[in-house]
Order: C-alpha cells, then sequence, then structure tokens
C-alpha cells in the first residue's frame, strides 16, 4: 500500500493577484499599469501564502478564462483582485460567476503620498483605484459575490496582516475541501450535538466523512513490528519526560508499547487512506488494548483533525485550524469544556478531554504517564499531561442547525492554571471575553457545542475568513458581545441564512 503522509504547511500553494484595466488607455499607460501591479505584489513578498502576479485584464474573455484556469489549478487556493484603472464592471461578470477560489478585493494604489506639485491628468488617468474599485465593489454585490475587502497601501503593516489572514482562511478551506475523514465507530450513543449531515457536510466543507469498523484498525495496531514499536518508545523517551513504572524494564512499560503500537496502527490506517482527521468512540474499541490517548495527542500536534465520542464535525475544524495555523507559534486541539471556577470577578474555565488534548498548545516538555481510565473499560490508557500557554486562544465549535451549520467562536484568553496534582490528563485554562456570564449565556443561545477546536495560533480574523469563504454562518463572543445584541444577531441570522439557501 503507499502511504501519504499528511501535509500540514502551505508552500507550493499559490495566489494569484490579477489587475483590471481596458483598452482604451493605451499601451504606454497600460504598460505602466503592468509595472505597477507588479510592485504591488513585489510588496507582498514574505506572505506565508505565495502572490503570483498575472498579466493585466483588458477584456471578458480573458477575465472568464482567468478564473476557469484558476478553477482548476489545485495549487491556486484564492485570487486578490485590484482594479489600478477603471476596469468597466460588466467585463467581469462572466468571469466571477465562474470563479470557484476565495476571492480578496485589495483596494489600494501603487504610491503612498500624493505628488501635490506634479499631479496632471495622465496621473490622475493611471491612479484611478478610488472609483476602479467602487465599479468592482459594485458588480461583486450586485453578483452576491462572497468576498473579503481589504484597503490601504501594501506597505501597512494592518493590510498585510489582513491579507495574511485570508490566505491563511484560503488555505484551510483547500484543505476542507480536500478532506477524507475516517470514523472508527458512531457517535456516543445518545448524545445529540455530535451528530450531522454528513452528506450537507461534503457538499458545503467537501469533507469526505465515513465510517470503518474499529477491528480495521485492530489489525493495522496488530501489524506493527516490534522494531517499529522500539523506535517510537525511544522517540517517546527523548522527547518527553516519562514516568518510570512505563520506562524500559518499569512495571508497566507494556502498556506504553501497547500505545505506541495503537500510535503506529493508526498512523499507517490514515496514510494509506489518504485520511486527514479522524474520530474514535469509547464504546466501540474493539479489540484495541486501550482508549487511544498518547498517540491521538501526537497525531493531532503533526496535523491531523481530531473528534473524541465520533464528533466528526469538531475533527473538521481541528484540521482546518492545523493548517490555517500552519508555521505559527502554539496549536490546534480539541477541548471541551469541563468545569468552572465561579469565584465572582474571577471565573475561569477548566478544559480538558478524558486524554485527547493536544501537545501543541504548550511549549513546555509534557508528561508521560498511565493512569486509571473507567470509562470504556479497556487496559490503562498512557497520556500525556500538560497545561496549555498562558496567552490569546480561540475556541469554536461547530453545530448542525437542521438547515444549515454554525460555528460559534469565542476570543478567550488561557491563564497559569493552578497546580492540578491529581488531573492527570492535557488540559487549559482560560477566561473567556467578555466575562465568563456573557460568554456562556450567549454560547447557550447559540446551542453551541461542549466539543470545540481550541486554537492558539489564529484569531477570529482567520476564522471570520473562513466562514465567509465557507459560505457559513459564524456568531462570534468578543468584547464587544452583550446578551441582548447577540440573541438579536441570532434571530436576524436564523432568517438570514434561510433566505439566502433559497429552496
Ligand atoms: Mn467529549
Amino acid at each position: 500500500m503507499t502511504r501519504t503522509p499528511l501535509r500540514n504547511d502551505l508552500d507550493g500553494y499559490e495566489v494569484w493577484f490579477v489587475t483590471g484595466s481596458q483598452n482604451l488607455y493605451g499601451e504606454e499607460t497600460l504598460a505602466q499599469v503592468a509595472e505597477q501591479s507588479q510592485a504591488v505584489v513585489e510588496g507582498l513578498n514574505g506572505l506565508p501564502v505565495k502572490v503570483v502576479w498575472k498579466p493585466v485584464l483588458k477584456d471578458s474573455d480573458s477575465i472568464r478564462r482567468m478564473a476557469l484556469e484558476i478553477n482548476g489549478r489545485d495549487d491556486v487556493i484564492g485570487v486578490i483582485a485590484w482594479m489600478h484603472t477603471f476596469s468597466p464592471a460588466k467585463m467581469w461578470i462572466s468571469g466571477l460567476d465562474a470563479l470557484q477560489k476565495p476571492l480578496l478585493h485589495l483596494h489600494t494604489q501603487a504610491n503612498v503620498e500624493l505628488p501635490w506639485n506634479d499631479i496632471d491628468f495622465d496621473f490622475m488617468n493611471l491612479n484611478q483605484a478610488a472609483h476602479g474599485d467602487r465599479e468592482f465593489g459594485y458588480i461583486q454585490t450586485r453578483l452576491g459575490v462572497s468576498r473579503k475587502t481589504v484597503v490601504g497601501h501594501v506597505s501597512n503593516p494592518v493590510v498585510r496582516q489582513q491579507i495574511e489572514d485570508w490566505e491563511r482562511a484560503a488555505a484551510g478551506w483547500t484543505a476542507s475541501r480536500t478532506l477524507k475523514l475516517a470514523r472508527f465507530g458512531d457517535n456516543m450513543r445518545f448524545v445529540a450535538v455530535t451528530e450531522g449531515d454528513k452528506t450537507e457536510a461534503e457538499l458545503r466543507f467537501g469533507v469526505q466523512v465515513n465510517t470503518w469498523g474499529v477491528n480495521e484498525l485492530v489489525e493495522a495496531v496488530e501489524g506493527a513490528s516490534d522494531a517499529d514499536i522500539d523506535a517510537l518508545v525511544q522517540e517517546y523517551v527523548d522527547t518527553y519526560d516519562v514516568v518510570s513504572e512505563l520506562l524500559p524494564g518499569g512495571a508497566r512499560h507494556q502498556s506504553l508499547r501497547d500505545g505506541a503500537a495503537i500510535e503506529l496502527g493508526l498512523r499507517s490506517f490514515l496514510e494509506e487512506g489518504g485520511f486527514g482527521a479522524f474520530t474514535t468512540s469509547f464504546e466501540d474499541l474493539g479489540a484495541l488494548k486501550q482508549l487511544p490517548g498518547l498517540a491521538v495527542q501526537r497525531l493531532m500536534a503533526e496535523g491531523y483533525g481530531f473528534g473524541a465520542e465520533g464528533d466528526w464535525k469538531t475533527a473538521i475544524l481541528v484540521r482546518v485550524a492545523n493548517v490555517m495555523g500552519a508555521g505559527l507559534p502554539g496549536g490546534a486541539s480539541l477541548m471541551e469544556d469541563y468545569t468552572y471556577d465561579l469565584v465572582p470577578g474571577a471565573e475561569r474555565i477548566l478544559g480538558a478531554h478524558m486524554l485527547e488534548v493536544s501537545p501543541s498548545l504548550t511549549s513546555k516538555k509534557p508528561r508521560l504517564e498511565i493512569h486509571e481510565l473507567g470509562i470504556g473499560g479497556k487496559d490503562d490508557p498512557v497520556r500525556l499531561v500538560f497545561t496549555a500557554d498562558p496567552g490569546p486562544a480561540l475556541v469554536v465549535a461547530m453545530s448542525d442547525m437542521r438547515d444549515r451549520f454554525r460555528l460559534t467562536a469565542n476570543v478567550v484568553e488561557n491563564v497559569e492554571a493552578p497546580d492540578l496534582p491529581k488531573l492527570p490528563v492535557g488540559r487549559a485554562v482560560w477566561k473567556p471575553a467578555p466575562d465568563f456570564a456573557t460568554s456562556a449565556s450567549c454560547w447557550l443561545a447559540a446551542g453551541a457545542a461542549h466539543h470545540t477546536v481550541m486554537t492558539t495560533a489564529v484569531g477570529i480574523e482567520v476564522f471570520r475568513d473562513f466562514a465567509e469563504i465557507a459560505k457559513t454562518e459564524l456568531v462570534v463572543i468578543d468584547e464587544d458581545t452583550t446578551v441582548r445584541g447577540f440573541q438579536s444577531e441570532l434571530r436576524w441570522n436564523q432568517a438570514y441564512y434561510r433566505l439566502a439557501q433559497g429552496l
């Protein structure tokens, strides 16, 4: 079997930069348009996804052909458009209608300052994005084209950051469109929020969600060789603080070897099937010796999506967040709101899971431990124990609202955790914005899940861009949120998203 290692970087992707104009201007001006738009692209050097300049577009046929070429190129994940001069926008109708990739409208200008003393009408003729882009904005809105609009000169760090956020969202979208997700077992029995419409998910996000019998995974685990297990155990010893009972010669070393076999089997199954995300179910472990803990933690840290208890929707979010955060400090993980510290004015949320929290949330060396797990009825599982680093974070959940998916996000701050000597799992402690009561009230009103992706690598802007690209509802709880305003937004959205989908 061929094995496809998971791809988790943005190298090899491109964003194409197109400049709109028209033939009316004559050769000399059009040459200046080309030159200056190349300078704009040079100003975007160093973004995580390379921006590639394309020849100036001057008529509807070349615009439509450009859109079709972009659609057909898997490596081109989005397009940036700028109208340096005036490009009559009816030229753009067929092209925009055909375009199936994320679009960013960059409302910029070649120069920062105006050369007031030298401005003649040639200058005015060349530098007219101020109204050329308004014509383009009109046709995008007239056609209902989903896009991000960024305003300002490319030398402005805010402009660059907004473009970078969108590039990351476009990469997340590309990962989603090509994602194959393997479920081992079904959802936890009787649980509502982890259910959902897998057919709709494939249409909306492009994700293929399918189930395999857990004993197919068991076969892969049993196929792990002693030599590979030895090597992986050595990697654990080199990477983590491994408790002595799990070390070679330790009383419970076999449990670590069983955990390593689970990792090897899972990895080979995922690589052979080309999967980028997976779920497990503690109610359906077949002949697996332990609930996969360590293996899942490490695979998430490598970029895989994961959801526990059959939660494929959160698995999608973890995969997408891992790709969007590629190359940045921090990481993405399954998280679950577990329990509260309700001291008035100092409320905190303690989040964790039975085992499966990604060590990408910490910069410290995790401890590798073994403890009893009452649930699942299997051998005690090995797991990494750590606390997420303090700092800004975001939690995002996906709910199936029957006629659509809703993303709910809360901007949070991970804080230093008190010592937790008797809690042997990966965990995070956070303060939600704007305050605990508002956050929880809004979260409950939104029908948002107890499972989330927690990302410490990307902020809310990247998820806003992702939701816009995916044409999916996103409600955000942040510093500006009030319960009353949020409830109104939910009501308006209820109507909007139904109308926007049509019949
Ligand atoms: Mn759970």
